[in-house]
């Protein structure tokens, strides 16, 4: 089943019908872009950070290197995903 995590201010969504237990890995696709239907990849970014990059728009949002499960991410993000 489909569902959405918010992943940034503005309310942009990534897309995915995976478990929440589910590994997101660097160098993956791991959604895709509610707004433009483009494809969200995990890509590396800082010591620190991670970066999910869209391949149509170009947004980027930056995430902990210990964020490695779709649960993970949506408390990353919990300010903007509440009752999920
Ligand atoms: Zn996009």
């Amino acid at each position: 089943m489909a569902k959405s995590i918010v992943i940034s201010a503005d309310g942009d969504e990534l897309k995915t019908t995976q478990a929440d237990t589910t590994k997101i890995q660097v160098g993956h696709l791991i959604g895709t872009h509610d707004v433009c239907g483009g494809q969200l990849f995990l890509k590396t970014g800082s010591a620190a950070k991670h970066v999910i990059l869209c391949s149509e728009c170009g947004l980027r949002v930056t995430i902990p290197v210990d964020t490695d499960t779709y649960e993970k991410l949506r408390n990353n993000f919990s300010i903007w995903n509440t009752g999920s």
